[in-house]
Formats: C-alpha cells, sequence, structure tokens
C-alpha cells in the first residue's frame, strides 16, 4: 500500500478494519482509534482557545488511551509530552514547570496527583472519560472512508514539532529533546526497513511510553505499518512468559512476532525462567522451539546487553538478540544486522541514512578531529574518512532522525553541535576493523575512567566482571583518587548464596586486561538502584557508596 505520509494517525484510513491495539479491556480497530482520538482532538482545540504548538503533557497508562491522546494531540496541531506514572510527582512538575504547560491530560487514576500539578503550574486539567476506552471499542461500523480524514494540513506537518521527551537524566538533570514530525517519520521509516516491519506482525509492548524506545521504535513502528500492539501495563516476567509462548488467556494475542526490551528485562525474564521451567526436559524443548518458530525478532537496547544474557537468551530460546543503539536526541543509530549474523558486545553499523563519525577530542570541540566517517549504503559499509587499526572516539551523528533542540535550552543545543552540524553522543564508540562493527566503550564523562594517565572503559571491565559465573549484576566506576586522578571500583551484586571479593574480580580480570584496568576497591550490595528503563545512575551510585 502506498502510505499518504505525515503522522502515524493518517494511516489508519488503510488500515481502517485492522487491530491496531489490544490492552487489558479490548481491542480496538485503526478506525476506532482515529475516530477516538479525533473527537478527543476538537475537545483539545476547544480547551487551547484555537491555538496550535502548545505543549500538552498527558498521563495515561499504557493501554489505548494512551494512543487516542497522543494521536489527538498531534491531530489538533499541539505538541505532546508523554509523562509516565513511574515519575514522582516532583519530576512531573519539573516537567510541568520545564515545558510551560498550559494544559495538562490524564486518566482518572491519576487525576488527584496531577490535579496537584495543575494547581502548582497554574495549567488547566483535563481528564479523559472513564469509558473512552470501552465507547472507542464498541463503535458502530464505519459510513465512510471519509470519516478517515482529519488532523492539520499535510504541510503543517513539515516542519512543526511533534514530540518533547526527556532524557533518561543518568548523566545530567533531564533535558527535553524536541523532535519535529519529521525527525519522527525518519526514525521511523529506517526502523521499519532495518527490522522488516510489516501489517502482520504483533508486537508484545511492555516498556515505558516516556522514552524514545517505548514511543518510537515499540509503538509508532508498528502503528506506521498498520501492525497489531498488544499493550501490557507494566513488565511482569511470568506475564510476559505466557504471551511469548502463546497461552496467554486471549485466543487471538498468541502470535506475537516481535519483541524490544532492555538487557534488563531479558534477565528478568532469564531469572524467572530459571525458577519455573529449567527442571523440565519437555519444557525447554518446548520453549525453545516455540520462540523459534512464532517469533520473528528479539530486540534489546537502551543499554550495553552484557554477553552473558545474549548467551543464555541464545540458549533458552534459540534466538539471537539484535543489539542496536540510540538515544533519545538521535533515535536508533546502530543496529546489528537483521539478515546476518549479530555479534554480541557489538552494535552493528549505522542504519540506512545514518552518518556517523568518531573524532579524537579536541582541546576545545572546534578542534575535534574526524578519524572515521561513514554511511550505509544499502548494507555495505562506506568510509568517507577511515583511520588503520580499530579507531576509537566520540561518536558523532547526522540524519533526518537528529532532533531539533533541547526545549528552551539555546546554549545546551549549541554546545552539543559541531559547527558543521553534527550532534556529539557523549559516547565513546570503538570501530573493530576485524569485525567490521561499532561497539561502544560508554559514555564520556562517566564510563571511561580515567586512571594514571591511561583511558579505561568502565563497559569493558563490566563485561569481563559479568561473566564470572558469581556475579549477578555490577557497576564498574571511577572514584576521585589523589595519587591516579581516579581509581578503578566496581559495585557488585553476588549471585544468590555467593562471596564475591575483591580477589575474586582480580584474579578473574588479570589475564584478560592490563594492570591499569585491574579494580582496586569493591563494594557489594544486593541490588543496583536503575530508573524506569533499567539504567544505573553512576553518579548517584558513586555518591552513595564512595
Ligand atoms: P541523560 O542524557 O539525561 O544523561 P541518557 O543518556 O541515559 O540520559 P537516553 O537518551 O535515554 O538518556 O539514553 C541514551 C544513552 O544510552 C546513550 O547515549 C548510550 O550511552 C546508552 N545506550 C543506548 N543503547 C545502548 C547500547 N546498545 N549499548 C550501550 N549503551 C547504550
Ligand atoms: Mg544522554
Amino acid at each position: 500500500t502506498q502510505l499518504p505520509g505525515g503522522p502515524a494517525f493518517r494511516n489508519a484510513q488503510c488500515f481502517a478494519d485492522r487491530i491496531a491495539v489490544r490492552d487489558n479491556i479490548a481491542s480496538y480497530t485503526y478506525a476506532n482509534i482515529f475516530l477516538s482520538a479525533h473527537n478527543l482532538s476538537k475537545k483539545i482545540t476547544s480547551l487551547v482557545n484555537g491555538r496550535r504548538n502548545e505543549r500538552i503533557l498527558f498521563l495515561c497508562p499504557n493501554d489505548a488511551n494512551y494512543v487516542i491522546t497522543l494521536w489527538a494531540i498531534w491531530m489538533a496541531g499541539q505538541i505532546a509530552v508523554p509523562l509516565s506514572p513511574l515519575h514522582p510527582k516532583n519530576i512531573l512538575l519539573y516537567y510541568a514547570n520545564d515545558t510551560n504547560s498550559k494544559l495538562l491530560i490524564t486518566t482518572s487514576k491519576y487525576a488527584e496527583l496531577m490535579q496537584k500539578v495543575s494547581k502548582n503550574t497554574h495549567s488547566a486539567l483535563y481528564v479523559l472519560d472513564d469509558k473512552l476506552k470501552l465507547n472507542c471499542a464498541q463503535q458502530p461500523p464505519l459510513q465512510s472512508q471519509s470519516e478517515l480524514e482529519g488532523g492539520q494540513p499535510l504541510d503543517f506537518y513539515d516542519n512543526s514539532n511533534a514530540l518533547i521527551l526527556y532524557t533518561s537524566g543518568t548523566t545530567a538533570s533531564p533535558k527535553g529533546v524536541v523532535l519535529t514530525h519529521k525527525n519522527i517519520q525518519s526514525q521511523v521509516s529506517t526502523l521499519l526497513d532495518a527490522w522488516k516491519w510489516t501489517s502482520n506482525d504483533v508486537l508484545l509492548h511492555t516498556l515505558p511510553l516516556h522514552h524514545v524506545h517505548g514511543i518510537v521504535n515499540a509503538l509508532l513502528c508498528p502503528l506506521t505499518v498498520g501492525a497489531k500492539t498488544i499493550m501490557l501495563k507494566k513488565f511482569n516476567a511470568n506475564t510476559v512468559w505466557s504471551y511469548l509462548l502463546g497461552v496467554s488467556p486471549v485466543p487471538d494475542d498468541r502470535k506475537i512476532t516481535v519483541y524490544m526490551a532492555v538487557p534488563t528485562i531479558y534477565s528478568k525474564l532469564l531469572d524467572e525462567y530459571k525458577k519455573v521451567f529449567k527442571d523440565d526436559p519437555k519444557m525447554v524443548d518446548y520453549i525453545k522451539n516455540t520462540l523459534k518458530n512464532k517469533i520473528r525478532l528479539m530486540i534489546s537496547g537502551s543499554s550495553p546487553l552484557p554477553i552473558s544474557t545474549y548467551e543464555k537468551w541464545l540458549e533458552i530460546s534459540g534466538h539471537r538478540l539484535l543489539e542496536r543503539y540510540g538515544m533519545t536526541e538521535t533515535g536508533m543509530v546502530l543496529s546489528n544486522p537483521y539478515d546476518s549474523d549479530r555479534e554480541p558486545g557489538y552494535v552493528g553499523i549505522p542504519l540506512p541514512g545514518v552518518s556517523v563519525r568518531l573524532a579524537e577530542e579536541g582541546e576545545t570541540s572546534e578542534q575535534l578531529k574526524t578519524i572515521v566517517e561513514c554511511v550505509n549504503d544499502n548494507g555495505i559499509l562506506v568510509f568517507n574518512k577511515y583511520k588503520d587499526g580499530s579507531p576509537k572516539g566520540e561518536l558523532l551523528v547526522k540524519s533526518d532522525g537528529v532532533f531539533k533542540e533541547y526545549y528552551n535550552r539555546p546554549d545546551a543545543t549549541f554546545k552539543e553541535f559541531t559547527a558543521d552540524g553534527w550532534f556529539k553522543t557523549g559516547d565513546i564508540s570503538e570501530y573493530s576493523t576485524e569485525k567490521k562493527k561499532f561497539k561502544i566503550l560508554g559514555r564520556k564523562d562517566v564510563d571511561i575512567i580515567k586512571s594514571g594517565g591511561y583511558k579505561v572503559s568502565a563497559l569493558e571491565i563490566e563485561t569481563h566482571l559479568l561473566a564470572h559465573p558469581d556475579i549477578k549484576e555490577c557497576a564498574v566506576v571511577g572514584v576521585n583518587d589523589e595519587q591516579w586522578g581516579q581509581k578503578v571500583c566496581a559495585i557488585v551484586v553476588p549471585q544468590e548464596g555467593k562471596e564475591v571479593t575483591l580477589q575474586t574480580l582480580v584474579e578473574w580480570t588479570e589475564p584478560k586486561v592490563p594492570k591499569y584496568c585491574l579494580p582496586t576497591e569493591i563494594k557489594v550490595t544486593n541490588a543496583l538502584p536503575k530508573n524506569a528503563m533499567g539504567k544505573v545512575s553512576k553518579k548517584e551510585l558513586v555518591k552513595l557508596m564512595f
């Protein structure tokens, strides 16, 4: 089908009777969602007195209400700022103030909380009807295809802002990343091709919906091609297993073809597997066959996938997790291949249409020296610049998916781009000549530990430590030290019933890494604090533990 272009809701007319969303109460066709969103968009327009380009914050559970509201905001020509039920009140207030929002939308479940945000920020609050979902699912059949026309004129969506997403706040206070409709369409169409989406796909959605991974990769991709998204309110390992194995309560939902998640989720699924199935040989075979035959693609991203998780997952499911790298500001940048071999520990090559550079740090950002520059031309990497060996440097990105600006922060925006328009990710990457793939060594300011004149990649040490059978989780950090500048320290969560000491770490890593990379101090704990995306804030951790 030739799709009409513009935001995903415009494609609804091509898939009118197909199921767009399935949630805890019903299934909704594309026509259902479109019509409910269209009604709500009229309400929104009247609430903002006919203005467009207003920032509208919305807090909805992960169900049809979320999709209806997102589409309604875009139909009304407004900018969507998605909030998460996981955010505490002070963060919600921060977002509302930072975006100077005039209108908040939520469901009755969060009305009390949002009432407080509304009072504090002098923005109006609109609470969705409790029957919105039910009414959406029970609409009469379409009288004519023209009912599925709505929204702003197509050219409105050329350059207008669509979304403000806040970065995870792993390294600094969260900044609002402004994505235009064009940015999003570019990100989506790249992924639709690279990961071979079709309207027959069924995705199981268990990710937070205030983050590029959950919104663009896992929701807008299927909604753009007419595929079906099964939305679970939140991740639960047992429930997810029942969906993956096709024994979920609703027969219609037993055909998942795509699953994507963060590494922590895969490791929780592995824990559950161990607990429930491991000792039953019949189940072990059944699980491997079912997953291998039913599901065509399983993806991991948002933080580094430990090689041990990759290998254990392969062993139980027959699936080589496709690891990719991206960020809020850029959308997806690097991806392992769909068709050919995926390599654990590597994040692949640039997606089609994305140019990447590795740059050596200069004294000032204007002096950055490009050592690698390449694009993906139909699966083949074309280098405009290439330094021999396995070059390492800061990863820079240029593509139509790269965001427009940080909301209301012209200085921050200016600082993160080079004069010739490349976005500086702040991540250090290496191009392996042998594997012909990129690897992420970590964030310039927290994962690259500067010790005694050497640069140590915390992620590389973590990879080695996680391969130790007694280590469940770990974070390697640099702690300020008078003698060394920084020393390499490890915070370790041992496997149940196991003891891990500094000696364990040193004996294990000594044969694998140079001496200056060895941890010199260990803290043992029973869990690493993580945010909604499963990310560890190392800055916080160092403050807490050292
Ligand atoms: P903040 O910018 O507020 O500090 P954040 O950078 O964690 O937070 P995101 O945009 O959600 O916010 O995350 C992007 C970052 O996640 C990347 O810059 C990179 O450091 C990390 N990342 C994403 N995918 C991968 C991956 N596959 N391997 C390693 N790191 C990854
Ligand atoms: Mg970031």
